[in-house]
Order: structure tokens, then sequence, then C-alpha cells
């Protein structure tokens, strides 16, 4: 039996990254000065969480070098875990900070890619979240994404078809600039909304998407498109999207020939990494030794 070492020391992929809520709490709480209350703990879904972001994280951040200090703390502990390549989302929102000025919003984001470069490979993804100001997203997102600082976008939100049409043009664009296109449905949602996003969007990948589990033939659609699922267990049983982790989805979308990796989600949140997660799930044995060498495998 490997011990969680194994994990740790082997090069991997964390896909599934929200870089505003990546670290540890001990990094946030050292920085933050602000403790709270009985965390991290099991929530009741998505409405909880953001709770607790309105109330303790968000308000944190007021200034470009909050927004600075935050993505800083999350590469170190994505480093900690021996990640080597960290696909981690930067928020879109954050641009407010920099009062919409794009070339030093992008000049931050490079010069996390360039300072970091010889201790991991960060890819930013833009995330394009569908509650924020839809006018400063068409405003923005395109510059943002015509600078080629970014290989990937992302859009979050309420997982529900309402409004997805908005965010069509963006999508055309990303694949015109060869951006790789994901979202995040399958959290809560079932395999039905997982296929219709991907065919609405062609997403190449997803973030979560462990609802399409509970349809033989969305798993099948999702491996003959070798759309990667991005998962992250350990988010999914701390927000009551599975029961346990010995419930979760994440064999049998392997056994399907589903593309997986495992990423955090928000480790402020759910405080296990890509290694612990990938420990916890062959301890447990949810999945098998093979199985977690080709988690690891996929995306580096
Ligand atoms: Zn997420």
């Amino acid at each position: 039996m490997r011990d969680i070492e194994y994990y740790r020391t082997r090069p991997k992929i964390d896909a599934h990254n929200h870089l505003n809520l990546g670290m540890r709490y001990a990094s946030f709480l050292s920085w933050s000065g602000k403790p709270i209350p009985n965390f991290p703990r099991k929530m009741n879904g998505l409405d909880e969480m953001h709770d607790v972001i309105g109330k303790y994280t968000r308000p944190r951040c007021h200034t470009q070098e909050d927004v600075v200090a935050l993505i800083d703390m999350s590469v170190k502990d994505a480093i900690a875990d021996g990640v080597t390549v960290l696909e981690g989302s930067i928020d879109i929102g954050f641009m407010v900070h920099y009062q919409g000025n794009s070339d030093a919003f992008l000049k931050m984001v490079s010069n996390f890619v360039s300072s970091y470069s010889k201790k991991i490979r960060i890819k930013p993804e833009l995330g394009l979240g569908k509650t924020f100001d839809k006018a400063k997203i068409t405003q923005w997102a395109p510059i943002l994404m015509e600078s080629g600082v970014f290989t990937s976008i992302d859009l979050y939100g309420p997982e529900i078809e309402d409004g997805i049409e908005d965010f069509k043009e963006i999508f055309k664009l990303a694949e015109r600039l060869g951006i790789k296109k994901r979202a995040h449905v399958g959290e809560f949602s079932d395999a039905r909304s997982v296929r219709r996003f991907v065919e609405f969007f062609d997403l190449h990948e997803v973030q979560h998407g462990i609802g399409a589990a509970g349809d033989e033939s969305v798993l099948r659609f999702l491996a003959d498109r070798k759309v990667r699922c991005n998962v992250c267990p350990q988010s999914n049983y701390m927000l009551g999207a599975v029961k346990s982790l010995e419930a979760h989805p994440i064999k049998a979308m392997l056994d399907a020939g589903v593309p997986v990796t495992v990423g955090t989600d928000d480790l402020l949140f759910f405080n296990r990494s890509v290694a612990e997660q990938i420990f916890d799930l062959v301890s447990l044995g949810v999945i098998t030794e093979t199985d977690a060498d080709k988690l690891l495998a996929e995306g580096i």
C-alpha cells in the first residue's frame, strides 16, 4: 500500500482550482487575521458556502495587493502538494480591483506565470461567473481572452440553462482563439444537463460532471468525445453532492473511459489536496492503484 508521500511526490495537475479560494485555511487565516467560525466544515450545498464567502472571504479582498496575496497563497499550497501543472481559475470579477484596467490585470497574471515557472507550470484560466455583471463580462472578456495570457475559460454559477445563450459568443471567440472551453455542470445537476452544456458550448472539459454517471449513455458520450471531467470528490462530499467518498462515481467515470482528473475546487473550504484525495480514494477502496496512476498521468 502506497503512502501519501507517493502521491505528493508524483507530478500531477490540478485542473479545477479557483485561485481566490485555493489555499489552506491556515494560510488564509494568517493573512486575514479573522477566523471563520467552525471551519472548515461540512456544508449544506452551495448556498451555505456562498454565505461564508459573502461574510468572510469576499469582504477581505479590497485591493490589488489582496488579489495577489490570495492567488499567491493558492499557488504556494499547490506547490506544497507537488502539483506541477496548475490550471487555476482567476475570476473576471477581480478586474474591479484593477478599475477595469486590463493591462494591469494581465500583467499581474503573467507575473505569476513567469515568477513561478521553475516550480510550477501555471496555465491561467479566466473564470466567468454567470451572476456577475453581464455588461462588464461583455466588455472585458474579449480583451482578456485576446491577450493570449489565458489558456482556458470556465463558466460557473447556478447549474441551470437559463441565460446560457448570453455566453455563447464568448465561447465561440474562445474556439477561434484556441482557448480551452470549460463549464461547471453536473455537480448537483443531472446527466442530461451535462450533455446539454457540452453540446451547447462545444466544451473540451467539464468541471465536476459527476451527474453524468447517472446515465451510461452520457458517460459513453463524454468518453467518445474525450471530454475530460475535472472532478473534486472532497468538495462533492463536503457540499453534500455525494453522501460519502465511497459513494462517489469517479470509478464509474474512469471505467467508462471518460478522461478524469482530481482537482481541489476550493482548498480553503474542502481542505484535501490533490494528492490527499487520490490517497483517500485508494485507501477507501473506491479506486485501485492503477486508477490512481491513470489520474496522475492525465493532463501532464
Ligand atoms: Zn469549481
